[in-house]
């Protein structure tokens, strides 16, 4: 169906969303010679990040993430962090550093700052003639576009605040199920600001408890200070979704369900599949083929790596981390864990059907409920 489709060069190619995964299939349309829209439905672009520090994850390729995007033709003009050691807690507060040569992850900023991933990818789109438009929400998709809308439920949630402050760059994490519910604290500090937050897969209604325990361990273990702190946070939106289309408009980013099952770093599958709706735009490849092809053995392997450590528990994270600390390059073993080996492929069914969106988590019951899970932000597109 999708494979004969025919993009008229003269008509407008519409994208819902100008997030990471809308903007980078505007910017590769548009090198491809497409005229492109992009309805933005707030007025700046990264509205619901304010000015969140994330991960840009490294370990799932063996090329550098931003050699590979220069040589995909996306720009790498965004402030970056690059990550060498994590300091790692387990519930017990035994400490774990881990030490990469090749950075693990890129610190960048998220939101509408000059610095910002998504201020980068916005320069580029409109630096090749793409018409964006703010405050423009696409209710209806009626010719050729690309639905990049972010999530449309929430399966997990991170919240936290934003703050500047005295202490000295770094990244720390707590795995331990009583301030993280089957996810993971996280502390990222650069250039006089950080992120503090709690990703949590598990015990939404809990939140506020659960923010104040990720608090008090990081004052305790790493004298975590902050100055001016905003109360923020945000949700994701896991799927593996049989087809990624809406009718005949491929699905990208988060708004299909693209997202690492396991840890929430999305952002690489956001502007991957970004990439890959603009290509069956132009080449009229099907975008199902694509994803299939390119996506989903990362998908399907993240899937069975969460449910994997979502049965872990404190004694297992703990577990986890001896044997992590000791491999000689960490970010080749990350590597290895998101690709489909033979146990991976075997465990696969179990993990699929044991795998329930926590949108049916009895730990919330949405009634009366304030929660980042039941506040969640929905794409309003369907
Ligand atoms: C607190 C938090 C921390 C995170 N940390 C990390 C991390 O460390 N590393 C990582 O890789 N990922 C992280 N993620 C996930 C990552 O942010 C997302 O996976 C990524 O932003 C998805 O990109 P997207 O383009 O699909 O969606 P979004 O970035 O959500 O962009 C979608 C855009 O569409 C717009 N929109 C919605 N509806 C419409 C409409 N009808 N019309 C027009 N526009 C519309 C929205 O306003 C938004 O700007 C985190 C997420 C959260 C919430």
């Amino acid at each position: 169906m999708a494979e004969q489709k025919i993009t008229p060069m003269d008509t407008p190619v519409e994208i819902a969303g100008a997030g990471p995964a809308g903007l980078t299939a505007a910017i590769q349309l548009a090198q491809a010679g497409c005229k492109v829209i992009v309805h933005e439905r707030h007025k700046e672009v990264g509205h619901r990040f304010g000015r969140d520090f994330q991960g840009l994850e490294n370990w799932t390729t063996e090329e550098d993430v931003l050699s590979l995007f220069r040589s995909q033709g996306l720009t790498t003009d965004f402030v970056t962090g690059p990550c060498h050691k994590v300091t790692v807690f387990d519930y017990k507060d035994q400490m774990y550093e881990l030490h990469t040569d090749e950075p693990l992850f890129y610190l960048v900023e998220r939101g509408p700052g000059a610095g910002s991933l998504d201020s980068a990818l916005l320069r580029q789109a409109i630096g090749l003639g793409v018409d964006v438009r703010f405050n423009s929400r696409l209710r209806e998709m009626k010719g050729e576009g690309i639905l990049a809308a972010g999530p449309g439920a929430a399966d997990a949630i991170a919240v936290g605040y934003h703050f500047d402050t005295d202490m000295e760059d770094g990244y720390w994490a707590i795995c331990d199920d009583n301030l993280a519910p089957q996810g993971y604290a996280y502390l990222l500090v650069m250039k006089g600001r950080g992120t503090v937050k709690t990703c949590m897969f598990s015990g939404f209604k809990q939140e506020k408890m659960y923010v104040q325990r990720t608090l008090d361990a990081f004052e305790r273990l790493v004298g975590l200070t902050m100055k001016n702190p905003h109360a923020h946070g945000g949700t994701g939106n896991f799927l593996l979704p049989r087809s990624a289309y809406s009718g005949l408009h491929p699905l990208v980013g988060e708004h299909a369900g693209f997202q690492d099952t396991l840890w929430g770093f999305g952002m690489r599958l956001a502007i991957g599949s970004g990439r890959l709706a603009a290509r069956s735009l132009v080449t009229h490849e099907n975008y199902d083929k694509l994803w299939k092809r390119e996506l989903k053995p990362q998908l399907e392997a993240s899937v069975v790596n969460r449910v994997l450590y979502s049965l872990c528990g404190n004694r297992g994270y703990r577990r986890v981390l001896s044997m992590l600390v000791n491999r000689p390059d960490i970010r080749s073993s990350l590597r290895r864990q998101y690709q489909m080996s033979l146990s991976k492929r075997l465990a696969k069914p179990w993990a699929v059907r044991r795998y329930t969106s926590k949108r049916k988590d009895v730990s919330c019951d949405h009634v009366d409920c304030h929660c980042i899970w039941c506040r969640g932000e929905c794409c309003e597109m369907d």
